[in-house]
C-alpha cells in the first residue's frame, strides 16, 4: 500500500493537525507552507520512519529513495544541488517530537559544506568569512550531536583561537582564523569519533538523520518522558530544510517574535532581533539583541511584512503564537511558529481577549488555562513596586515568594527554625539527606541542577517555595557562604526568592497577597487597572467554569473559620470535617482520662466532659455552612496520639523512680501508652475499630451532631449534617454503628422534638471496602472515598514515611511521575473507585458519592472523579477555586 509506504512529506503536503507524524515544528512548517508564509523549502520525515529503525535497527527499505525523490525535487526548485562544489544547497536537519522535548537532539546546519563546497560557498556569497564560519559551525554541531565529541572541544579552541588574536567576540575572528579553526576541528573530529569528517554532502545528511531517531532514546529523554508521562513510542520526526542565512552582512538577521505580551497578553510588538547572525547568536548571547521595534528603522520591508505575518498566523491559530525569522538579504523567512508558552496571569487575559475579539467562544477560553496556572496565580508575590536587589537568577522550580536567612547546610537549617528563624536553605544541589532542612526552610536555592533536580522535585512535592540551578551562584558549603559576582553572602544574611520567575535577590523583598486571593476573599472586584484586569479575567472563566461543571465542591474543614473562607472560595459544602482535630491542645487530657478509664463510670464522666464542647464545635461549624451539607467523621486516628511519647514519658517515669517520688498518674498513663503501643499504628485502633471498642465514645459524637442541629433547626437555622464511619472494611461494622447512631439521633430527635434527617454514610478507604462496595452501600446513604488511606493500602506505602524515603528514588527513576498520593493512580486505587462507585449505584441507586483525600483538590484528579460519575469532590479550602476551574474544564 503505497500510503503506508509514504514516510516523506513535503512542506506543502502536510498540516498542522499531523503532529502525530510530523511532529510539532514540522506540521507548523507544513501549516505556514500553506498559508502562503513564506518558508524556505523543505520536507519531513514521519514519525513512522524513527518507529521502524528504532525497532528494527535499520531505516526503512523505501525511505532512502523518498529522501532521494524529495532532496531531487528540492534541488530543482532551488536551482542548485546539496555538495555542489561551485554553488551548494545547503540544509538544516532539525528534531521535531510531537511534544517538545529537552534533553533531544536538536539541530545540525550547514549540511552540504566540505572542503571544496564552501569554496563555492565563499564565490557565490562574494564573503569568504562567512564560508568559513558555516563551515566551521557545521563541523561542530555536527562533530558534537552526530559523532558524540565532547562540545567543550570545540568551544576551548574556539576561545584559545580568541585569545590568542586578543579578541572577546566570534565576528572578530577573520576568513584565515576560521580556516585554521576548521583545521583544528576536523583534527578533534578524528582523534575524537575515530573517523574522518564526512566529506560527502548525502553521508552527512543520512548521519544526520540517522542521530536525530536515535536521539529519541538517550537516557536524558527517557527519563524525561517518564517523568511527562510521554509515551515512549512516539519517535520524533526530522526536518530537512533549505538554509537561509542571517549572518550575511547588515541587511540580515534573525530574531525571535510573540504575536502578542506573553507576559500580560497585550496586543504589541514583542521580540528580539540581531543583525548579521545566525539563530544560536540570539541564543547564546554573544552580541545584544535589539527589541523588534526597531526592526522598522532597520528594514521597513521586512518588518511590516512580519508584522502582517504575525496577525495572520494569530488569526489563525486563534492564539499567542511565537516564531523565529530570519531575514537574508532583505528577503524575510519564517523557520519556525508554535502556539506560544505563557505566564499563568497571561493565560487568563489572552483567553478572555481572544473571546472578546470574537476568535474563540467561551468553552475554548476554559480549555486554555489550567488549574495549576491558577494555583500559581494564588501564591503571594513578592511587592512589583519594591527596590529589589537581584542576585542572579535560576530556573523557577517551585512558585512561592520566600524571605529567609541564608544558611548552608541542613543542620543549621533545622537549628535556627526551630528557634523560630526563617532560614532559605542555600546548595550546590540537594540530595536525600538534605531533607530535614529543606523541610525546615522556608524557600530552597540550589546552583545546580534543572526542574527535574532533587530540590525541585522534592520541593515541588512539599508546595515549598524553591529555585533550582541558578548557576551564577558560588555555593562554598564549608565556609558557609555564596559569592556572587563581587558579593559575598554570609550565612544569616538575609536573601529573598521567587519561585515563580527564579530570581533571587540581597535582603527582604516585602510580599504582597495575591490579587486572585483577595478578588475570591471579596476584598477585590474586577475593575480596570493592570491587577483588576487579571482578576476580571479569572472571574470570567471561573463564572463559566461553574455554569458548566457537573461536580459540586466541598471543603475539608473543622472549624467555622476555615468553613467560611471556604464558603468565600465558592464551596458547596463541607466534604469532611475530621473531629480528632477539636480533641487536641486543652482537651487533650480529657482525651486521656477516657483513655486511663479503668471503670464504666469514669469513662462516662470523660465523655461528658468531651460533649458539650463537641456540640459547641458543631453548631458552629453548622452556623458557617448554614443551608449547605457538613460530613462529620467519627473519631479517626489512632489513640496513642493523643497520649505523651512513650520514650519521654519512660524517662520521665524513670527519673522519678530513682528519686522516689513517681506519681500514679503517670504510672497509669506509662501502663496505656504501653497497652495502646502498635508497630503500625495506621493498620492499627483507628476509625471505626475504636468505636466499637471503647464504648460510648461515637454515641457521644453523635449526640454532639444531633443536639447541635436540633439546636440550629431551633434557632430557624438549616443544618444539614451527614455523619461519616471512617475505615469501615465490611458491613457488619457499619451496621452495628449504625444501629447504635440511629437509637441516639431517634432519643434526641423525641426529647428536642424537632425532626433531624441526618445521613448516615461511610468512607471507602480500604481495599476490602472497596471491593465489597455493593454490600457496604446497604447500610449507607453516601460514600466518600478517603484516597489517601486507600492510596496507602493499595500500594502498601506508609503515607507519612514514603516522601521522605524512596520516593524521590522512584521519581528519578520515573517509576511514577507524580507521587501517587498527590494525583491519583488511575490504574491501580483509580479502577477500584471505578468499581465501587459501580457496585454501591447498583445497590442503591440514589447512592450519594464523593472524595475526600487530597486527591480532590488535583487538577488531574479532579477529572477522574468527574469521568467516573462521583457527585463532589473535597478538598482544603485554598485549593476551591483550583477544583472548581477543574471540574469545568472537565465537564466541557
Ligand atoms: C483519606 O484517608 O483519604 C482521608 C480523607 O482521611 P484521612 O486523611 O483523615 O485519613
Ligand atoms: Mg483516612
Amino acid at each position: 500500500d503505497p500510503q503506508v509506504a509514504k514516510f516523506v512529506y513535503d512542506f506543502t503536503e502536510g498540516n498542522k493537525d499531523l503532529k502525530d507524524l510530523l511532529g510539532g515544528k514540522g506540521a507548523n512548517l507544513a501549516e505556514m507552507t500553506n498559508l502562503g508564509l513564506p518558508v524556505p523549502p523543505g520536507f519531513t520525515i514521519t514519525t513512522e520512519a524513527c518507529k521502524v529503525y528504532l525497532e528494527s535497527g535499520t531505516e526503512p527499505v523505501a525511505l532512502r529513495d523518498e529522501v532521494s525523490a524529495h532532496l531531487d525535487a528540492l534541488e530543482q526548485r532551488m536551482g542548485k544541488k546539496v555538495g555542489q562544489a561551485d554553488d551548494p544547497l545547503l540544509v538544516s536537519v532539525r528534531s521535531g517530537a510531537k511534544f517538545s522535548m529537552p534533553g533531544m537532539m536538536d539541530t545540525v546546519l550547514n549540511i552540504g559544506l566540505s572542503d571544496k563546497s564552501v569554496q563555492g560557498l565563499a564565490k557565490q556569497a562574494n564573503n569568504e568569512r562567512f564560508a568559513w564560519d558555516s563551515y566551521r559551525r557545521l563541523i561542530q554541531m555536527f562533530g558534537k550531536t552526530v559523532l558524540d565529541v565532547d562540545g567543550e572541544l570545540f568551544e576551548d579552541e574556539l576561545e584559545k583561537a580568541k585569545r590568542a588574536k586578543k579578541v572577546t567576540v566570534d565576528t572578530d575572528l577573520d576568513a584565515a582564523d576560521l580556516k585554521k579553526l576548521v583545521t583544528k576541528f576536523k583534527k578533534i573530529v578524528k582523534a575524537e569519533a575515530g573517523r574522518d569528517f564526512p566529506q560527502d554532502a548525502r553521508e552527512q545528511l543520512d548521519l544526520a538523520i540517522h542521530a536525530v531517531f536515535d536521539s529519541w532514546n538517550t537516557d536524558r529523554a527517557k527519563l524525561y518522558r517518564r517523568q511527562e508521562r510521554i509515551p515512549g513510542d512516539l519517535g520524533t520526526a526530522v526536518n530537512i530544510c533549505s538554509m537561509v542565512f542571517g549572518n550575511l552582512g547588515p541587511d540580515s538577521g534573525t530574531g525571535v517574535a510573540f504575536t502578542r505580551d506573553p507576559a500580560s497578553g497585550h496586543a504589541g510588538v514583542y521580540g528580539d532581533y540581531l543583525q548579521d547572525a545566525q539563530g544560536e547568536d540570539v541564543v547564546a548571547g554573544i552580541r545584544n539583541t535589539v527589541p523588534l521595534a526597531e526592526l522598522e528603522s532597520i528594514d521597513k520591508k521586512s518588518y511590516d511584512q512580519l508584522m502582517q505575518i504575525m496577525t495572520t498566523l494569530e488569526t489563525h491559530y486563534k492564539d499567542l503564537c511565537d516564531i523565529e525569522f530570519t531575514i537574508e538579504r532583505g528577503q524575510l523567512w519564517m523557520l519556525q511558529t508554535r502556539v506560544g508558552k505563557r505566564t499563568a496571569g497571561a493565560a487568563f487575559r489572552i483567553a478572555t481577549q481572544l473571546v472578546d475579539q470574537g476568535l474563540i467562544d467561551e468553552a475554548e477560553a476554559l480549555q486554555r488555562v489550567t488549574g495549576a496556572q491558577l494555583a500559581q496565580l494564588m501564591f503571594p508575590r513578592f511587592d512589583d513596586s519594591a527596590k529589589v536587589e537581584l542576585l542572579g537568577r535560576g530556573i523557577a522550580a517551585s512558585p512561592g515568594a520566600a524571605v529567609g536567612k541564608a544558611v548552608f547546610d541542613s543542620y543549621t537549617a533545622v537549628k535556627w527554625s526551630r528557634s523560630g528563624e526563617k532560614v532559605i536553605l542555600i546548595r550546590r544541589e540537594t540530595n536525600p539527606d538534605d531533607l530535614d532542612g529543606m523541610i525546615a526552610a522556608e524557600g530552597i536555592l540550589t546552583s545546580r541542577g534543572g526542574k527535574t533536580s532533587h530540590a525541585a522535585v522534592v520541593a515541588r512535592g512539599m508546595g515549598k517555595t524553591c529555585v533550582c540551578g541558578a548557576e551564577d551562584l558560588e555555593v562554598d558549603t564549608k565556609r558557609r557562604r555564596m559569592t556572587v559576582g563581587g558579593t559575598v553572602i554570609e550565612e544569616g544574611d538575609v536573601v529573598s526568592i521567587d519561585g515563580s520567575t527564579g530570581k533571587v535577590y540581597l535582603g527582604e523583598v516585602p510580599v504582597v497577597p495575591s490579587p486572585v486571593v483577595e478578588y475570591f476573599e471579596g476584598r477585590m472586584h474586577a475593575g480596570a487597572d493592570d491587577a483588576d484586569e487579571l482578576v476580571g479575567a479569572v472571574h470570567r472563566i471561573m463564572a463559566y467554569a461553574d455554569r458548566v461543571r457537573r461536580l459540586r465542591v466541598r471543603a475539608n474543614a473543622d472549624n467555622a473559620e476555615d468553613a467560611l473562607r471556604a464558603r468565600r472560595f465558592g464551596a458547596q459544602g463541607i466534604g469532611l470535617c475530621r473531629t480528632e482535630h477539636m480533641f487536641l491542645g486543652e482537651r487533650r487530657e480529657m482525651v486521656e482520662h477516657l483513655i486511663l478509664a479503668d471503670t464504666d463510670e469514669e469513662r462516662e464522666n470523660a465523655l461528658k466532659e468531651l460533649l458539650p464542647l463537641q456540640k459547641k464545635d458543631f453548631v458552629e461549624l453548622f452556623e458557617a455552612m448554614d443551608g449547605l451539607p457538613v460530613t462529620v467523621r467519627l473519631l479517626d486516628p489512632p489513640l496513642h496520639e493523643f497520649l505523651p511519647d512513650i520514650t519521654e514519658l519512660s524517662v520521665r517515669v524513670a527519673l522519678a523512680e530513682s528519686r522516689q517520688d513517681a506519681n500514679e498518674n503517670d504510672l497509669r498513663l506509662l501502663q496505656a501508652v504501653h497497652r495502646l503501643h502498635e508497630q503500625n499504628p495506621m493498620l492499627g485502633l483507628r476509625g471505626v475499630r475504636l468505636g466499637l471498642v471503647i464504648p460510648g465514645l461515637f454515641a457521644m459524637q453523635v449526640r454532639a451532631i444531633a443536639e447541635a442541629a436540633a439546636e440550629r433547626k431551633n434557632a430557624k437555622g438549616d443544618p444539614r449534617a451527614e455523619i461519616m464511619i471512617p475505615l469501615v472494611g465490611t458491613v457488619q461494622e457499619l451496621e452495628i454503628v449504625r444501629d447504635e447512631a440511629e437509637k441516639v439521633i431517634a432519643e434526641v430527635e423525641q426529647r428536642t422534638g424537632v425532626e433531624l434527617k441526618l445521613a448516615l454514610g461511610t468512607m471507602i478507604e480500604l481495599p476490602r471496602a472497596a471491593l465489597t462496595a455493593g454490600q457496604i452501600a446497604e447500610a449507607a446513604e453516601f460514600f466518600s472515598f478517603g484516597t489517601n488511606d486507600l492510596t496507602q493500602t493499595v500500594w502498601g506505602f506508609s503515607r507519612d514515611d514514603v516522601e521522605a524515603s524512596f520516593f524521590t528514588a522512584y521519581l528519578e527513576k520515573g517509576i511514577f511521575g507524580v507521587s501517587p498520593f498527590e494525583t491519583i493512580d488511575k490504574d491501580g486505587v483509580g479502577s477500584l473507585v471505578r468499581n465501587a462507585v459501580e457496585a454501591g449505584r447498583k445497590t442503591r441507586p440514589d447512592l450519594k458519592l464523593g472524595v475526600c483525600g487530597e486527591h480532590g483538590g488535583d487538577p488531574e484528579s479532579v477529572h477522574f472523579f468527574h469521568e467516573v460519575g462521583l457527585d463532589y469532590v473535597s478538598c482544603s479550602p485554598f485549593r476551591i477555586p483550583v477544583a472548581r476551574l477543574e471540574a469545568g474544564r472537565a465537564a466541557s
